[in-house]
């Protein structure tokens, strides 16, 4: 059965280029109604022109689809309410809404100015952030929701430069791991997917034997999985690629247990550092408390 999108209305944000494009045209072939957001403007976040958003809408129309542009930036509270108002003042519903509006601006650390890493982190996380919270009482209110947020390797494992942006990137993976809980009964399932792809912000930052397959279109499907009504992950990290989908997953060693009735020293915790950080027999991380009962409960401590 094809997966289909007829009677959902999706929220793209930054889809006037690059994967958010990508995201709005592959969900409108399949009969979504796209809030195209875009506000235009330089990779770093400078300038704007409404032209981006109304060329992928155009696009979608040509292709038989039905869109709307919304250019309102996601970096302020009142401009992100327009982006979701947008979707309810045209088709009176809010399904879908994938957080992917980003920029750069890449310096190291030591040179970087407070300016710089703030609004980065304004847009990828508060942007975030603002527009899941005015579309969130509205998926409560309907029992049905699809939120994706756009997370990155930047931030899982580093990248030079990218202090702003990698912290950013992991402040949403935080946003879902809750929202995921709160949502739920409500039937909104919050999921990350990690991209990579060639795009105006990353062509000359990929390995260039690798460009001719990063193509954009290859993450689509799983964020389009994502907001389906088949999709049955919440709080998930999916990593595409290429043609490579995975998922990623935070894990935790098997450690050591001292003695809690016992004081632990610097030097018992320096003995067994390897052993701590043997990755070896990792499990799932799943949060601590789970494993510190069971092995307090082993130990005969607690009942
Ligand atoms: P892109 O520059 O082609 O697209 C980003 C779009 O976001 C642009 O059209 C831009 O105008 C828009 N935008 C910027 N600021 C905005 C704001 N305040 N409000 C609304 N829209 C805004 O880059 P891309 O590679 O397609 O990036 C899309 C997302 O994927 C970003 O969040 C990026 O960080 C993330 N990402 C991309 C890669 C990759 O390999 N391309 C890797 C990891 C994560």
């Amino acid at each position: 059965m094809p997966i289909r999108f007829d009677d959902r209305v999706a929220i793209v944000t930054g889809a006037g280029a690059g994967l958010g494009r990508s995201h709005a045209m592959l969900l409108a072939s399949r009969g979504a109604k796209v809030v195209v957001n875009d506000p235009g403007g330089a990779v770093d976040g400078r300038g704007g022109q409404h032209a981006v958003a109304d060329k992928v809408v155009a696009e979608i129309e040509a292709a038989g689809g039905q869109a709307v542009a919304n250019y309102n930036s996601v970096a302020d509270m009142a401009s992100a309410q327009g982006i979701i108002d947008t979707a309810m003042n045209t088709w009176g519903r809010c399904d879908i809404l994938v957080n992917n509006a980003g920029i750069l601006r890449d310096k190291a650390f030591n040179n970087m100015t407070m300016e710089d890493f703030e609004f980065t982190v304004q847009v990828h996380f508060y942007g975030t952030v603002y527009c899941t919270k005015a579309a969130w009482p509205i998926m409560r209110q309907q029992n049905y929701g699809r939120i994706v947020v756009t997370t990155s390797g930047s931030g899982t494992v580093g990248n030079f430069g990218q202090s702003n942006y990698g912290a950013a990137k992991m402040a949403v993976n935080g946003l879902i791991n809750v929202l995921r809980l709160e949502g739920a009964k409500y039937n909104i399932l919050c999921n990350a997917i990690s991209p990579s792809a060639r795009t105006r912000m990353t062509e000359a930052l990929l390995p260039p034997h690798m460009l001719q397959y990063m193509r954009p279109e290859f993450v689509s499907p799983a964020v389009a999985w994502l907001c389906s009504e088949e999709c049955d992950a919440n709080g998930e990290i999916i990593a595409a690629t290429a043609g490579n989908y995975a998922r990623v997953q935070y894990f935790q060693s098997e450690g050591v247990q001292f003695d809690p009735d016992q004081p632990v020293t610097i030097e018992m915790v320096a003995d067994k550092i390897d052993q701590i950080r043997d990755l070896s027999k990792a499990k799932p991380y799943t949060g601590l408390m789970g494993t510190v009962e069971e092995s307090l409960r082993r130990m005969g401590k607690i009942g």
